[in-house]
């Protein structure tokens, strides 16, 4: 197993052996380049570390929803504070989150 890089658009194929095609821009199997193992650990590792970020996103999205859906309900001041609390706090992991993600495209950490 290891991972094979198109030099042509920067696809990343995880197999055996590389494809006969790049599955993203065509180019054929010798447009490759096998990832030594400590790139292939990186790319496994920031693939991993992405969609942990993604999840946060989701799950920080879903805090503020419901942040929001207690403060419309309006029980009481002290709650409602919370709820608006909660808010800012999940944008700030939200809006971190997003930051991150944003720079690893930048380093192609992807
Ligand atoms: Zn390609």
């Amino acid at each position: 197993m290891g991972i094979f890089r198109c030099t042509v658009c920067g696809y990343k194929f995880e197999g055996p052996e590389a494809p006969e095609f790049c599955p993203k821009c065509g180019a054929p199997k010798d447009k490759f380049i096998a990832l030594d193992e400590e790139s292939a650990k990186k790319v496994v590792s920031s693939a991993r570390t992405n969609s942990i970020h993604a999840e946060l996103i989701a799950i920080a999205d879903r805090v503020i929803a419901l942040a929001e859906e207690g403060i419309e309900i309006n029980l009481d001041p002290p709650c409602v504070a919370l709820f608006h609390k909660a808010v800012t706090e999940a944008t700030q992991i939200r809006q971190r989150s997003k930051a991150e993600i944003e720079g690893h495209i930048g380093k192609g950490k992807w």
